[in-house]
């Protein structure tokens, strides 16, 4: 069967939520992903920022294979050893607290969001349940978590939406404080916008709000789902800035590749469920947790964080130069770590389709803005290679 056959098959056979890339993909090593035709690309997507050992990276995938050999899968009902190995690692590389393990994103932030008001009623004997978030976050696609979302678009034709959730402007902390009163529970943002365009707040931002929910009794929940497991440079990003954020939640590239997510409260706070409260069937599935603990193990052995901090050093300057080359087309290159975006004044899509085809995998996100998130590990020559790719596609695009 050829590619467009496959490609008008997956359209016949599944619901129209995607709009995926005519190739159609079989295998991947590190940065470099092959489709059926055999042609190889830079992965510079990594699955929105998941793979971020690159693919099927040797160690995780034989702690898989050990792990599935020996336990699969026996509910929250039992404990098994795996998720008291990762819970104390994840322990010790956030804060010392407490963890619930579920499958994605979206239920981490349902888990803070039900976490926190839980923890105003039951713990603090409040009436509190309204949430602060920021315009042009993204929290999820669930009902809840749209609307804590402050993007319109993911919520048209889906009212009506769980109530009590306020929308601020971004890195605006005056516009914070004016927005929490008497009944709000808690601040949730993300340190990094991702879906939002990668924008970055002032440094000082995280800071400021800490200080702002401890003054006025809210909680402060940090969305790290993309900014996690050294994206930024940081293990976490809330680590860049020293401060305690009371929950943050986690996702993407926490399970390797595999589905995994994860919530870790301050004891007191995470003190507030009690079983039965919250729960889910397959959350801290023993491969899962396999996969995340070589994930964790070889972060830090090889030290990824800041290898972020280097290759995104890298990627950002070749990408300024271009700005400079072709100022027409690109209005602003930011990022932290290997979190990068680059804006531009024209065609978004264009330009991605153009990197796609010429065997670069980037995504377009608010339909001008480029994100770049290789994996951790990518080598200094792929990122040379990436920004030949890019340089050809401006070239092609502005016929310079
Ligand atoms: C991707 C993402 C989510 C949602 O994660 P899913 O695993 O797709 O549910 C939530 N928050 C942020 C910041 C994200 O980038």
């Amino acid at each position: 069967m050829n590619v467009n056959k496959k490609h008008g098959l997956f359209q016949e056979l599944f619901m129209p939520t995607y709009a995926p890339f005519e190739k159609v993909f079989v295998r991947g090593k590190g940065t470099v992903l092959y489709d059926i035709e055999g042609r190889s690309y830079l992965d510079f997507c990594s699955g929105i920022a998941v793979n971020n050992l690159g693919h099927c990276h040797p160690e995780v995938v034989r702690a898989i294979r050990e792990q599935t050999g020996k336990l699969m899968h026996i509910s929250n009902l039992y404990i098994h050893n795996v998720e008291l190995e990762l819970a104390e690692l994840v322990a010790g590389m956030t804060f010392p607290g407490r963890l619930f393990l579920c499958q994605s994103g979206a239920e981490a932030n349902e888990t803070a969001i039900k976490l926190a008001r839980k923890y105003a009623r039951a713990a603090l004997k409040q009436d509190r349940y309204k949430f602060v978030t920021a315009m042009g976050s993204f929290h999820g696609r669930t009902l809840g978590t749209i609307a804590a979302t402050g993007q319109e678009k993911y919520k048209v034709d889906f009212e009506p939406l769980p109530e009590g959730f306020v929308h601020v402007p971004y890195d605006d902390l005056d516009a914070v404080s004016e927005a929490i009163d008497d009944k709000t529970c808690a601040v949730m943002v993300e340190p990094v916008q991702g879906e939002g365009g990668v924008v970055i707040p002032k440094d000082g931002y995280l800071k400021g709000l800490s200080r702002l929910c401890a003054d006025r009794g809210v909680l402060l929940i940090l969305d790290e789902v993309q900014t996690g497991f050294g994206r930024t440079g940081t293990l976490f990003a809330f680590q860049r800035e020293g401060i305690k954020p009371d929950i943050i939640t986690m996702a993407k590239a926490f399970g390797g590749g595999l589905p995994l997510g994860g919530v870790m409260a301050r004891p007191e706070v995470a003190a507030a469920f009690s079983p039965g409260n919250h729960a889910t069937t397959f959350g801290g599935n023993p491969v899962t947790c396999s996969a995340a603990l070589a994930v964790l193990r070889v972060m830090e052995r090889e030290n990824l964080p800041e290898r972020a901090v280097t290759m995104g050093a890298r990627l950002i300057s070749g990408l300024g130069g271009m700005k400079n080359d072709y100022p027409e087309l690109i209005r602003d290159v930011r990022g932290r770590g290997l979190m990068i975006g680059v804006e531009l004044i024209g065609n978004g899509k264009k330009a991605q389709d153009l990197c796609n085809s010429k065997g670069l995998l980037i995504t377009c996100i608010q339909e001008k803005v480029l994100r770049f998130t290789p994996p951790l590990t990518v080598s200094a020559e792929e990122v040379d290679s990436s920004l030949e790719i890019i340089r050809e596609v401006f070239q092609e695009m502005t016929g310079k």
